[in-house]
């Protein structure tokens, strides 16, 4: 946890206006929800969505009532695409997709469209990247390259000499891990084969550089929108006719990237919802000034789980993730009583997930720092309060 004052001073000087406006924000009888998604959204971009809900913009009706072939909507799914493409820096050799069945839909689709030699490389790093494997097995062969089964998926696996398949179409990993709060700080060697990356829960929270991929996509409810609507940015030259037998139409990248997202109803609200999330972004600074913020935050948290003597952190340190922060007391009762407490206090959904227990703070873009000043505050008390 370096950069935060050290990095550029633009990115500096905007952290007291990302705090005012959110702080401002939670003003309206809202509850820190730190929930791995769906999860907050920016109480700015609900806020617009409600004023515009009857009338959108003189039309006489909401984006939830409109042709999404029509004048209005074509406008708001290209500045979506405009809006994504300038905070992300997305080359032109590369495709922007706005599709729908969420991020699982991507565990068929890829290898249905990717796998030529019908090879691919897995990376398994908790259940996301499990199910993407098992799912990619239906369609050819999936190798298991690198686990941290092991360890209970607490780490990243060293992944900077793999044994890559000579013959592998792509190589695949999930870079966030919502569920044991890891995350890759540096992507693996793929020795020239193409990545792909699941990037649900780490989507907008800081810089990419999308060059480094052949496809990076994600379920947007965890950063960006509403569930339903999964972003898949890829690039042009894999987007072929060639796919797998049997491939059905709606599944081919190929349909959707000769109508640009529109070759049946897209998911449009949801659509539309992403693009407010995608200004309100670039309001704040952009991903430089998003990052900065995230790694605010999560400072404060580890900082706290390093020195307490009840609460510790679960994930190895140099794996941590900046979104998702599991921690437990090593003692299943106390985490109970904890997690209820929380909530009574107005922290909810810090139950961790079944598969780890204990606890977990999901602190996404849109969760104001004072939310984890105030979370770390309530654990401090807590703590003293059950100590002997
Ligand atoms: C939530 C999540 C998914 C599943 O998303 P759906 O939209 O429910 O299919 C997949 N991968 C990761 C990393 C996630 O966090």
């Amino acid at each position: 946890m370096c950069c935060v004052y050290n990095s550029k001073n633009y990115i500096v000087s905007q952290l007291p206006y990302i705090d005012q406006i959110i702080k401002e924000d939670m003003k309206v009888g809202r509850i820190y929800n730190f929930s791995a998604g769906p999860a907050m959204l920016p109480v700015e971009v609900l806020k617009e969505a409600a004023d515009e809900m009857l009338d959108y913009r003189g039309t006489g009706m909401s984006v939830m009532e409109m042709s999404h072939r029509s004048k209005a909507y074509e406008t708001i799914i290209q500045d979506a695409e405009k809006d994504l493409r300038e905070l992300m820096n997305i080359p032109d050799n590369y495709k922007v997709l706005f599709l729908q069945g969420g991020a699982s839909q991507q565990f068929a689709m890829i290898p249905m469209n990717l796998m030529k030699n019908k090879v691919a490389d897995y990376i398994i790093t908790g259940q996301w990247a499990k199910k993407a494997y098992q799912e990619a097995k239906i369609y050819g062969t999936a190798n298991a390259i690198a686990s941290s089964a092991d360890k209970t998926f607490s780490y990243i696996p060293d992944c900077s000499d793999l044994p890559i398949s000579e013959n592998a179409d792509y190589v695949y990993i999930c870079e966030n891990n919502t569920i044991y709060g890891t995350k890759y700080k540096t992507l693996p060697n793929t020795k020239g084969k193409t990545l792909v990356a699941d990037v649900s829960s780490c989507f907008l929270s800081e810089p990419v550089d999308v060059t480094k991929y052949g496809v990076i996509y994600g379920g947007v409810q965890k950063n960006i929108g509403p569930a339903g609507v999964v972003i898949v940015i890829i690039r042009k030259d894999l987007i072929t006719e060639d796919t797998l037998p049997q491939t059905p139409t709606m599944l081919k990248y190929k349909i959707h990237d000769d109508d640009n997202s529109l070759y049946n109803t897209p998911p449009a609200y949801g659509i539309y919802i992403c693009g407010k999330v995608f200004k309100w972004i670039k309001n704040m600074g952009g991903l430089e000034a998003m990052k900065a913020h995230n790694e605010r935050k999560a400072k404060l948290l580890y900082d706290f789980l390093d020195q307490s003597n009840m609460f510790k952190g679960t994930v190895e340190k140099k794996d941590r993730s900046l979104m998702n922060v599991p921690f437990v007391t090593g003692d299943e009762e106390l985490d109970a009583k904890f997690v209820k407490e929380a909530k009574a206090a107005g922290f909810v959904n810090l139950k961790g997930h079944r598969s780890v227990g204990g606890m977990r703070a999901s602190i996404y873009n849109a969760m104001p720092l004072e939310g984890v000043e105030k979370l770390v505050e309530f654990m401090r008390k807590f703590e003293e309060a059950n100590t002997k």
